[in-house]
């Protein structure tokens, strides 16, 4: 028996051009997903869509028009239509909250949340009218445990568990899911640039004794977009070496 098997499923991967959407990508690929993948760089969204063999879509999801860009493109590169959404780009801003300014609260709520609420809208009415969709929200172990200097990462994430909880309950019905994943520390750009003696401490803390791989993510993510997955929906899957193990 195979499991996992994504034949004849397209998905949308946001942030696929590197780090854990480009891990993801390759893997619904690899499980027989037509797969689309967006970022905001045009050179690396094609190297990296020649790369893993599937469609490329450039689109900065800060611009208040990327969603029409999204939604007037697709059709060219998925002319069936989304089955599977991985609302997966993500940015950080850090800075201790009185020192964090107005403007980076609005790039994290815009790319974090917003964006990923007004994606989902646009492709959910599809999932619903064909009785199948699978949508992943990437949210983040901080989101449950708090940290330094992260209040509008944090704020962006946890209500990103808000909505794919509310979500997944209104549409459940129409056989759509909607999941939420959370990884711990993974290695990505996104960690690299947490000085190391910040990043030890961290290890400290992971009962695994190390950063996750990104493919490690990818895999939790691949699982909840698989037709086996059906009945799992408005959860949250933590991918976190043992670093937090509450609700
Ligand atoms: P990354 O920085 O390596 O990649 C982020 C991706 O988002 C890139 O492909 C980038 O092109 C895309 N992106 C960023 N801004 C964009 C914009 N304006 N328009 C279009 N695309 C944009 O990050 P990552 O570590 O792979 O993280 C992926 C997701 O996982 C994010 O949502 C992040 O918050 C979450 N996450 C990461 C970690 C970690 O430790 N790396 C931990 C918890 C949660």
């Amino acid at each position: 028996m195979t499991f996992a098997n994504l034949t004849g499923l397209t998905a949308l991967v946001t942030g696929g051009s590197r780090g854990i959407g480009k891990a993801t990508a390759q893997l619904l690929k690899a499980q027989g997903a037509e797969v689309v993948i967006l970022g905001s760089n045009v050179e690396t969204v094609e190297k990296t869509a020649t790369e893993l063999q599937v469609k490329g879509l450039a689109v900065d999801l800060f611009q208040p028009d990327s969603i029409a860009k999204i939604e007037s493109a697709l059709p060219q590169v998925a002319p069936g239509g989304i089955d599977i959404l991985v609302n997966n780009a993500g940015i950080t801003k850090d800075g201790l909250f009185l020192r964090q300014s107005e403007e980076a609260w609005e790039q994290v709520l815009t790319i974090n949340l917003q964006r990923v609420v007004q994606l989902t809208r646009a492709l959910l009415p599809e999932m619903t009218k064909k009785n199948f969709g699978r949508i992943i929200n990437l949210s983040s172990i901080v989101s449950h445990m708090g940290n330094v200097g992260q209040t509008n990462y944090i704020t962006s994430k946890a209500a990103i568990t808000g909505f794919t909880k509310a979500l997944a309950k209104e549409v459940a019905r129409k056989n759509v899911t909607v999941n939420a994943v959370a990884p711990g520390f993974v290695a990505t750009d996104m960690t690299n640039t947490i000085p190391d003696q910040i990043k030890e401490k961290f290890i400290q803390q992971i009962p695994a004794n190390r950063f996750g791989e990104a493919t490690e993510i990818a895999a939790a993510i691949a699982f909840l977009a698989s037709r086996e997955a059906a009945y799992i929906t408005g959860t949250t899957l933590h991918v976190n070496g043992g670093m937090y193990v509450g609700n």
